[in-house]
């Protein structure tokens, strides 16, 4: 087995961290205090230093103006950009939008790639993806109330989404309504371009989470779709395949996050360590000098490292194998590093003490941020349960001596 990275990725990773340590670092006191809306100028300026680099859009395709790494690369990078919440943004590869411009390379037509994939890869917009409701679980997606009905060459969208991440702000949604309501479950909906200032396109709020509404990139917002009417142009691949096409959002997109993630724990992890050496607790013995301490560090340097493995492994099986051969893994990755990374920053944040609880030091933003991450993408049981059905069909009529 080859773990070597090649030369041109230590580059790329090398000249990635220097940036984040000298450019998105130092910008976070701001960040962190600053209305989000009103940071836009800052992070134009530090997305126009990236594209100097030549390390725009690492993820998407060459054609388009992006880099075109490979999975396992961008992995890698994806790791790198995640000590810092800045870091996707200002680079060019930030959920959701990372996701639609996978499906709209993939399904969109020529038009459709003009006018919203090719702006949208440049940075010059951004989008949302519309697709869970407020009165229905999202853990169950085909459990869906959003109707997209035809009328003339158009379709009327009607529906109460919430959790639309990014929305304020946004050039276009990308919802998923019912299209095919005679249909079995998995192809009744499909995934339609609804541009936000489309009469009927009505953001009602963005949601307080975890004390925070936010605005603009860092927001979640509700959206009432009420006689919205778009072109049937803006049907986005073939009607009724939209769970297809969710499928393929989310297999890469899980690696995108899970190798974030795992840039947020090393980021917790560094400034643990470097607290409990430096904080004396008394003459001369330092918080690095009790066991209970070392044994937390130990624990996550060996969760850290073995989440990693597990994620990277994941991601060289997409890219050799196939998304449907790393099915299981996909699941894996997602509860296992989502845990690991709970439990990492709460073992950071738990080291600080009140410092931990400010806003002085980015492991409160992470506290509040991530927890997300054992809900959203599938809740973690939903992963659990799907792992263990495929793993006990296996044992169906077996018996093991
Ligand atoms: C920060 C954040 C960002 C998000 N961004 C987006 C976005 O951009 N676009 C979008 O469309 N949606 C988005 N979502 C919504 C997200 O996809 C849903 O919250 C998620 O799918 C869970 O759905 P639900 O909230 O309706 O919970 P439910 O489906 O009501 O589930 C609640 C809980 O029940 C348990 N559970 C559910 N099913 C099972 C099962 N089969 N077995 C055992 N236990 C189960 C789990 O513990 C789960 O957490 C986001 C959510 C969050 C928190």
């Amino acid at each position: 087995m080859d773990f070597s990275i090649s030369e041109k990725m230590q580059t790329i990773i090398g000249m990635i961290n220097e940036f984040v340590e000298k450019e998105l670092i130092p910008l976070e006191p701001e960040f962190l205090t600053t209305p989000s809306r009103k940071m836009i100028p800052r992070i134009e300026e530090k997305r126009q230093m990236v594209r100097q680099i030549e390390l725009w859009a690492p993820n998407h395709p060459k054609e388009y103006g992006g880099m075109g790494l490979n999975l396992v690369e961008h992995a890698l990078v994806s790791e790198a950009l995640g000590r810092t919440p800045l870091g996707h943004l200002v680079f060019g590869c930030q959920a959701p939008d990372a996701g639609n411009i996978e499906i709209l390379y993939k399904y969109g037509t020529d038009a459709q790639k003009e006018k919203y994939l090719r702006p949208l890869i440049a940075g010059k917009i951004r989008s949302c993806f519309s697709m869970t409701e407020i009165d229905l679980p999202g853990s169950n997606p085909v459990m869906l109330d959003t109707t997209a009905v035809k009328d003339g060459d158009d379709y009327l969208i009607n529906g109460h989404k919430w959790y639309t991440s990014s929305a304020d702000g946004a050039e276009f949604a990308i919802v998923m309504a019912v299209t095919n309501p005679d249909a079995p479950p998995y192809l009744r909906a499909s995934m339609i371009i609804v541009p936000t200032n489309t009469p009927g396109f009505n953001l009602v709020r963005n949601i307080p989470v975890m004390g925070h509404a936010g605005e603009d990139y860092f927001s979640h917002a509700e959206i009432l779709y009420q006689s919205c009417r778009v072109s049937q142009r803006n049907l986005l691949g073939p009607e009724g395949q939209g769970f297809v096409l969710a499928q393929d959002r989310l297999g890469p997109g899980r690696i995108h996050h899970c190798m974030r993630w795992i840039g947020i724990c090393n980021r917790a992890f560094d400034l643990m360590c470097s607290r409990a050496v430096n904080r004396i607790i008394s003459p001369e013995k330092t918080l690095a000098m009790k066991q209970i301490i070392q044994s937390w560090i130990a624990e996550c340097a060996a969760d850290i490292r073995s989440a990693r493995l597990m994620v990277l492994h994941t991601a060289w099986t997409i890219e050799n194998l196939g998304v449907k051969e790393a099915r299981q893994d996909i699941s894996l990755i997602k509860f296992v590093v989502a845990n690991v990374m709970q439990k990492v920053i709460d073992r950071a944040l738990q080291v600080h003490g009140g410092l931990g609880m400010t806003d002085d030091r980015i492991i409160a933003f992470y506290y509040r941020h991530e927890r997300a991450a054992r809900i959203y993408d599938g809740a973690d049981e939903v992963h659990k349960v799907s792992v263990a059905r495929r793993i006990l069909r296996e044992y169906e009529g077996k018996q093991v001596k």
